[in-house]
């Protein structure tokens, strides 16, 4: 997945705010004939549309990529297509959606500093490039009455779309640069009309044309000039397959090493078929402790891969991460951790029976404790091994099931989800997970209570016999 930063910056003091939004796709809007214009001449003057508005990362390509853009645009003018209108790239779509827009008039923001509706500027950069980037064309406007559809031709590369313009500083991507996948193309109007897509062999580069269960073998050129509705690209990775192709190689050196080291299938995974794989992630099989997890010790085999010395010396100190990994061995604090626990679940539950059963016999008992049922759930799970985690809850909750009246006393709350134990249980659970508040019915109370209130025994009894 990929990452945007959106900042909004107040014209009136300049602070800046920033989130960042994860994004599977982008949504472009096509350009039209004064917007492109505004475009180029914000990328012309080298003036950014507002101070530190997207405008600057034109800037930073600096001059030679100035001159190539204007080279080509010249040409691309004098072309017959003039005719037609202005020539709009998918360069031109991206730059319009990371451009800046002010916020004025109705959609002046609230400023936090200055704590005003202030006019602003707000625009975006990518923080984050995936591996697979869609981009999607607005082509169709949907306004109240009708939908109509805009049919401009939109230009794309099959190679090398550069997203090094649109990128945050912070961003750590190293490959920027993108290949086409495939194309899915719209005919037809925005009522009616069929989709036709463009597909890429990966393997010889050989373009296919998919319309309905048609596939036929299409030149480039055809790809090129479709109307494209909906690109995917990947991250060129030239450089990831050269990478791939020494590993290979450092592997069949068969070079004497007497260490093995096991790497993360996951990771290896990622190596082969991403152009950025990040870091080695060990952390995938082991645990905390540097040990394997007991419970994934016996499909150990499906978590690692074995790897010579020289393989694995060359992806660490390429990728980094790790941790180195020598052997396998079962960490023994986890093994006495999970036994620990395992005894733990087996006393509560045991004393828990044991006392529940103690207050079901008794005829009368002078006083109940009352315990929320969403926390008595919670530990249920938990003494019967189906937590989530297999942790234990936190503190007894009664916040909800509780009513402070004003003399300050806590009463039962009218319809609470709650279970009535003895007091010997309450102390025995409070003693061990703490929290609160104590709720206790007195005898002359309970005889009190509605009989739909009393329900929550029910429940306890209920879920104890399960046990
Ligand atoms: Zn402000
Ligand atoms: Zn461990």
């Amino acid at each position: 997945n990929g990452s945007i930063l959106s900042l909004v910056q107040c014209l009136t003091c300049d602070r800046v705010s920033t989130t960042v939004e994860t994004f599977q796709d982008l949504s472009l809007p096509i350009p039209g004939k004064e917007d492109l214009a505004k475009l180029h001449s914000a990328i012309y003057q080298n003036v950014p549309a507002k101070p530190g508005a997207c405008g600057d990362s034109y800037a930073a390509q600096g001059w030679l990529a100035f001159i190539v853009e204007y080279i080509r645009r010249f040409v691309v003018s004098c072309t017959p297509s003039w005719f037609w209108g202005p020539v709009i790239t998918l360069e031109d779509c991206l730059a319009a959606f990371f451009a800046a827009d002010e916020l004025k008039g109705d959609n002046m923001y609230s400023c936090e500093r200055c704590k005003k509706l202030r006019n602003g500027v707000k625009y975006c950069k990518v923080l984050r490039l995936p591996e697979i980037l869609c981009i999607h064309l607005k082509r169709f406007r949907h306004e109240v009455m009708y939908s109509f559809k805009i049919s401009s031709h939109v230009t794309f590369p099959l190679e090398g779309l550069d997203l090094r313009p649109f990128l945050a500083k912070e961003c750590k991507s190293q490959i920027t640069t993108y290949d086409l996948l495939s194309v899915i193309c719209h005919h037809g109007t925005a009522g009616s009309g069929h989709y036709i897509a463009y597909c890429q062999n990966v393997i010889n580069g050989q373009w296919y044309e998919f319309d309905d269960q048609y596939v036929t073998e299409v030149h480039e050129t055809v790809v090129q000039n479709a109307e494209a509705y909906v690109l995917f690209y990947r991250k060129s990775s030239e450089e990831a397959v050269r990478e791939r192709q020494q590993v290979v190689s450092l592997a069949a050196m068969r070079e004497p090493s007497l260490l093995r080291f096991y790497v993360s299938r996951e990771w290896l995974n990622k190596f082969n078929t991403f152009a950025e794989p990040g870091p080695i992630t060990n952390h995938t099989f082991l645990c905390a402790h540097g040990g394997i997890p007991p419970h994934k010790y016996h499909y150990i085999d499906d978590l690692v891969v074995i790897l010579p010395q020289n393989v694995w010396e060359h992806l660490y100190n390429r990728f980094g991460g790790g941790p180195a990994v020598n052997h396998l061995y079962v960490c023994s604090i986890c093994q006495v951790e999970i036994e620990a626990l395992a005894k733990r679940r087996r006393t509560e539950i045991d004393t828990f029976i044991k006392l529940n059963k103690a207050f079901q016999a008794e005829e009368s008992p002078s006083v109940i404790y009352c315990i929320s049922m969403q926390w008595f759930r919670e530990w249920e799970a938990f003494v019967k091994g189906k937590g989530k985690d297999n942790e234990p809850p936190g503190p007894i909750d009664n916040s909800r099931i509780a009513q402070v009246k004003g003399s300050g006393h806590i009463q039962l709350k009218q319809g609470a989800d709650y279970g009535q134990i003895s007091e010997e249980t309450w102390v025995y659970l409070n003693n061990l997970y703490g929290g609160g508040p104590e709720i206790a019915i007195r005898q002359s109370v309970a005889q009190l209570q509605d009989p739909e209130s009393l329900h929550g025994e029910q429940k306890i009894e209920a879920e104890t016999r399960a046990m």
